[in-house]
């Protein structure tokens, strides 16, 4: 397994596949340990690096990802194989936006780690299937290191992106429904649970 991990981790590298940094996935694996999460919607499995890691923490953890890129969701899907856990891990190849959950089941975890500039879509479109203790888990909120920061941009794009970004901490500050927690573990985290727990 280990050497698998490292495999996925070089194959990131090579293709220039952002997947989650060391530190953050092991604070979010330490989570779901803590906290006996069973069930677990990942928006955005790139190459399956990060869901699979969540798959391991037990035996009875569930994943369900979705990804929008056929190559991202073939190699996925692949690597879900290797790892022996087409049984826990669920691929689905769609668009996150456009995608219809039945709503039987609750998530103990969302995790949002898309595209950047849709997280306050994705937090308020999949909120109605987090579990009332459930947490929502935000990945990228720094942006590597440009959001927050004075330097310059040149590029318009990445410049809105940066805005988006930053809008979508706004959001998360001001929210009524929910509390977040903001943590400088490797690319800047968030984890936001419902004020109102008893309703
Ligand atoms: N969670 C992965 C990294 C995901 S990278 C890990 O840490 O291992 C972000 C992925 O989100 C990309 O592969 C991109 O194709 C996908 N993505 C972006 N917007 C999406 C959307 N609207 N719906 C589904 N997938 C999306
Ligand atoms: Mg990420």
């Amino acid at each position: 397994m280990k050497q698998f991990i490292e495999e996925m981790e070089e194959y990131a590298k090579n293709k220039n596949v952002p997947i989650i940094e060391k530190d953050s996935i092991t604070f979010i694996m330490k989570y779901i340990k803590l906290h006996n999460v069973k069930n677990i919607l990942e928006i955005g499995s790139a190459i399956g690096y990060s869901a699979i890691l969540m798959a391991s923490v037990a035996e009875d953890v569930k994943v369900t990802t979705i990804e929008r890129d056929e190559n991202r969701y073939m190699e996925c899907l692949k690597n879900v194989k290797k790892a022996g856990m087409d049984k826990k891990i669920n691929v689905v190849y769609q668009d996150a936006l456009e995608i219809n959950l039945s709503g039987e089941i609750k998530y103990d975890l969302i995790f949002i780690d898309a595209a950047k500039g849709q997280y306050t879509k994705f937090f308020e479109k999949f909120k109605y299937f987090l579990a009332d203790d459930g947490i929502i888990v935000t990945d990228n909120l720094k942006f590597h290191g440009y959001v927050g920061s004075k330097k310059k941009i040149e590029s318009k794009n990445l410049a809105s992106l940066v805005r988006k970004i930053e809008k979508y901490i706004l959001f998360l500050k001001d929210n009524e429904e929910f509390e977040t927690k903001f943590y400088d573990v490797g690319d800047g985290l968030s984890v936001s649970v419902r004020k109102n727990k008893a309703r």
